[in-house]
């Protein structure tokens, strides 16, 4: 769409992942722009919006943030904050009437995803959260193998997710900003994956948590989680992910004719698939080619077009919500030492 055209986003938080990802993806986007920016670091948000076009007026600290409500080039409101405050800048942005597009994990609770949904349903606006694996076409290839029956009955789900996570200063090592530790920030890709991939929902869940004693990194929060999930349909689906290993990206769905998987997964870029079935007696492995995708991009033209079409997001508050009852059931399990009923 010519600029003018375009869905304007304001950019909430200038950190890491909105700096190195989201605003370079603009570039690849058909239908969304950056028009404003939200920070606590005014200089930083200065230079960013010089780089990006952006009019030194539609700078926004997160103090004068509700004066954003009488921005008309500000469409959707993209939350790219620590997780704790998702919560309070969705609330914020729907009172302000705009559409949400929100960063995973959802929030630091099922409550507070309960609050965003409500928000958003009062203020009439639309609420996508970021879950990016899902606009991946690769991952959508392998869901759709799944789900058309391609790889027979769904049996196993195997995932991991795991990288080293070194700054102890980080928020990510602060319960209060993150809510949990390697569990809600990549572990969540596993459990995500495992239901968009097949289609079902998990009715238990089995897990337990664990930190290497007397590090300073995990003194609030988890290191690794292991868990696993099972289906009504027999389908079980099994993950581990720690900020203490190195490394692993990938998954393995397997059926009762054939799996499908990806290695590396869940990373911004070089994604491969692997599929495998038996074919006269022999294993036959293909390893198919996708062109290159971005998936900011992907997602940012998805909410800009829900926004036009005024139609709901393919992964809204909802889906949030339902990953954070299940990690709720996962630390719980984890704490009682039992398998727990979603
Ligand atoms: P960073 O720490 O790099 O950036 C967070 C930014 O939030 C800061 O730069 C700051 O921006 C702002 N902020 C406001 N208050 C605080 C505070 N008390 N402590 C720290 N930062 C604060 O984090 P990320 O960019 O890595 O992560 C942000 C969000 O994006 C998280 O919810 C994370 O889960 C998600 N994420 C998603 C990924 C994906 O692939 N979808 C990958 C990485 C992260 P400013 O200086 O402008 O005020």
């Amino acid at each position: 769409s010519p600029p003018g055209k375009r869905v304007g986003f304001a950019i909430v938080g200038l950190g890491h992942l909105a700096l190195e990802e989201v605003l370079p993806a603009f570039a690849q986007s058909r239908f969304a722009r950056p028009v404003a920016l939200v920070s606590g670091d005014g200089n930083k948000a200065q230079s960013v919006a010089a780089q990006y076009g952006i009019a030194p007026k539609a700078l926004y600290s997160y103090d004068d943030f509700d004066r954003i409500a009488h921005n008309k080039q500000v469409e959707v409101i993209y939350i790219i904050l620590p997780n704790s405050m998702h919560a309070e800048f969705t609330e914020r942005a729907a009172k302000a009437g705009k559409h949400v597009l929100c960063e995973k994990p959802m929030a630091t609770s099922v409550a507070e995803c309960e609050r965003m949904i409500a928000a958003c349903r009062t203020a009439k606006v639309r609420l996508m959260i970021a879950y990016r694996s899902q606009y991946e076409p690769i991952d959508r290839a392998i869901a759709k193998m799944a789900q058309s029956g391609q790889l027979g009955a769904l049996r196993e789900f195997i995932a991991g997710n795991s990288q080293r996570q070194g700054d102890v200063n980080q928020w990510r090592h602060r319960k209060a900003l993150a809510g949990g530790g390697a569990l809600p920030d990549i572990g969540l890709y596993c459990l995500n994956a495992a239901r968009f991939l097949s289609g079902e929902e998990p009715t238990e869940v089995m897990a337990r948590v664990w930190s290497p004693p007397g590090d300073a990194r995990f003194t609030e929060v988890e290191a690794a989680v292991r868990f696993t999930m099972t289906f009504p349909s027999g389908f079980a689906a099994t993950a581990v992910s720690s900020y203490d290993s190195h490394e692993s990206r990938f998954f393995r769905l397997q059926g009762t004719d054939a799996w499908a998987g990806m290695n590396p997964a869940f990373a911004y870029e070089g994604l491969k698939m692997q599929s495998a079935r038996l074919m006269d007696g022999h294993d036959t492995l293909i390893e198919p080619h996708f062109p290159a995708a971005n998936q900011f991009a992907r997602e940012l033209d998805h909410m800009a077009r829900c926004v036009r079409e005024n139609r709901i997001p393919h992964t809204p508050g909802e889906e949030g919500l339902q990953d954070h009852r299940i990690m709720e059931a996962i630390y719980q399990s984890a704490r009682e030492g039992r398998v727990v009923t979603i």
